[in-house]
Order: C-alpha cells, then structure tokens, then sequence
C-alpha cells in the first residue's frame, strides 16, 4: 500500500527524551463509580491536565525539536483553529521559534486570543473561499517557514505516542485501550507505544458517530474521504485519516467504534460530576465507547486516554445542561 517510511517505537522514545521536563508527565486517575459501572478496572490518562490542554503540545514540541538551525530561524507554520495552533504557538514560544497560525475567520474569539497570547502570528483566512492548505504551503514557500500538519506528520505522531507509552509504563499491560480518533496522530501514536509495551491489548481508535470516515477506511482498507462532520467533538471533525497515520492504524488497531453526540455530553457529564474534571467533548470518545460496550470489557484492564480539556467555558455549561 503505502512506500513512505512510518515512525516506530524507537521514535517514540527518542520524543519522549526530547519532551522530558517540557511537557508534563499527565496523572492516571481512576474511579471507583466507573470500575463500578463497567465491571472492570479503569485507568484514565488525563491529557486533559496536559500543557496548553491537550496532548497535541507532545507531537508539537517534538516536531519543533528536531528542526535544525536554519528552520528555527525561519520558524513554524500551522493551519488550525483548535488544539494543534495552541500547542504550536506554545512549543515555538518555549523554543523562541517564531510562529504562524492560519486560522478561519470564524475561529471563536477566545481561540484566536489564546494562540495570540502564545506569541503566534495569527493569519485569519476565509473558509468557505479560501483554501488553509494552499496558505500554509504558500507561506511556507515564500518565507522559508516549515508547515507542521496537525497529524500527517512523523514527529508529530511519535510525539503522539508518548501518552499512551508512560500509562503502559505507569500501569502495567492493559486488556485494552480505548483511544480518541480524528487524523488519527494520537491513534497511531499509541498503537506503536501499544505494540512495544501491552503486546496484546486490544486498541480501539474511537469516533463520533456523525464522522465515521476512520472506520469506514478502517473496514474497506483505503482511505475514505468525508465532508467536515456536524458533531460536539470538534477535535475530531476531520475529513480523513492521513498516508502516515492510516497504514500504522490498518497494521495495529483492532477497530475503530463510533459514538454519539448524546453519549459524549453523558461522558462529560460523568467526568464533571463523579470525577470532578473538565473534558472536552472530543476527549469523551473513548470512555463513551467503553460504557457502550462494558459487556465485553468485564474483568478486564481497562486504559482511557481522555485526549483533552479545552471547551469554553459558557459552551461547556450548555453541554452539560441539555
Ligand atoms: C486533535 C484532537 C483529537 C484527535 O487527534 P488526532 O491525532 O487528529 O486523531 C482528539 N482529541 C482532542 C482533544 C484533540 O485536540
């Protein structure tokens, strides 16, 4: 299928060098309610408590790491209106690497502030006119910068996985891992941390309902194309899986499960309520996709990697309220 040469392991531990001391080592948490309600025992990777708020500021700072001399002074471009534009903006501060995030128009207030405040260059682009790829690429052209692709990327992916490598490190082998899937850097990532550490887990990247362009490659074995999904999960709202993260996931994933909107806000809600944490929408996938599933998880070692925490907060209370 694919000819490109993919990220291993051993990329994985070398990102896991280079972010030590920068990003944070996230707490696993448990819960007696969830241990409880599944009939197993959970363990959840709280990345969500990550730096900037998601785990996205791994693939980024690893990514930013590795850049050479010449590459730092020209610095970093990013499309992005969420998480990926937080975590570069965040990562080139640290490094004193300029940055420069394309971003929509309509992007929320908050997240353009929020990017600004991280030192980036924000550059606002017309969605539904305008293409963010052929801006990133043009501006990367002109001005020497590097594009860094929110998952398609090598680095990006190792860095990824270097979640999923310290809860194996943390907790011992796991039964399985439930794992939040949108371009699939995350999914990819701890698939090949997954396949070093808990040979024999059962992986499951986890999507919502209204986007099932994953598992619908997943199942056919080539990359199905969507248009942009209309879901809460706006971490996941992409429209295909990458030609760096697709083989990886076909190879090491056992399957991919969808979840709806509604099991998501119950998701939150669990977490808000009995865990006394805030996590995004997209960040519910995977625990959403366990309790739907619990008949088959009984006895067994459960990981959830709980990808994110970052919603506003006014939109956060209307979530729970509905
Ligand atoms: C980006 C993101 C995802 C999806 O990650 P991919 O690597 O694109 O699959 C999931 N959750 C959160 C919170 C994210 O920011």
């Amino acid at each position: 299928m694919s000819s490109l040469p993919l990220p291993t392991y051993a990329d994985v531990q070398a990102a896991a060098a280079r972010i030590d001391g920068y990003a944070h080592r996230t707490p696993v948490l448990t819960s007696r309610t969830a241990n409880a309600e599944l009939g197993a025992e959970v363990f959840f990777k709280c990345e969500n408590l990550q730096r900037m708020g998601a785990f996205k500021f791994r693939g980024a700072y690893n990514a930013l790491a590795r850049f050479d001399e010449a590459q730092r002074r020209a610095g970093v471009v990013a499309f992005s209106s969420g998480n990926h534009a937080q975590a570069i903006a965040l990562s080139a501060r640290l490094m004193g690497i300029p940055a420069t995030i394309v971003m929509p128009l309509d992007a929320p207030a908050a997240k353009v502030a929020a990017t600004r405040g991280y030192g980036a260059e924000v550059v606002l682009y017309d969605r539904y006119k305008e293409d963010r790829e052929e801006i990133g690429r043009n501006l990367a052209q002109q001005k020497g910068m590097t594009l860094i692709p929110p998952y398609d990327h090598a680095d990006v992916i190792a860095g990824q996985g270097t979640a999923a490598k310290e809860l194996f490190e943390e907790v011992g082998s796991l039964d399985s891992l439930f794992v939040c899937l949108g371009g699939g850097g995350l999914l990819s990532g701890s698939a090949l941390s997954t396949r070093a550490l808990s040979p024999h887990t059962r992986l499951y990247g986890v999507e919502p309902e209204a986007g099932n362009d994953g598992q619908q490659s997943f199942r056919s074995g080539s990359i199905v194309h969507i248009d942009t999904p209309q879901t809460i999960a706006d971490g996941a709202q992409t429209q295909h899986l990458g030609n760096l993260t697709f083989p990886i996931i076909r190879r090491d994933v056992n399957d991919i499960l969808t979840v709806s909107d509604a099991e998501l806000r119950a998701a939150m809600r669990f977490f808000a309520e009995r865990m006394k944490i805030v996590v995004e929408p997209t960040g519910c996938l995977g625990f959403a996709a366990a309790r739907a599933m619990k008949q088959q998880l009984q006895g067994q070692r459960v990981g959830i990697i709980l990808s994110g925490g970052n919603v506003d907060i006014a939109r956060y209370a209307a979530l729970l309220a509905e």
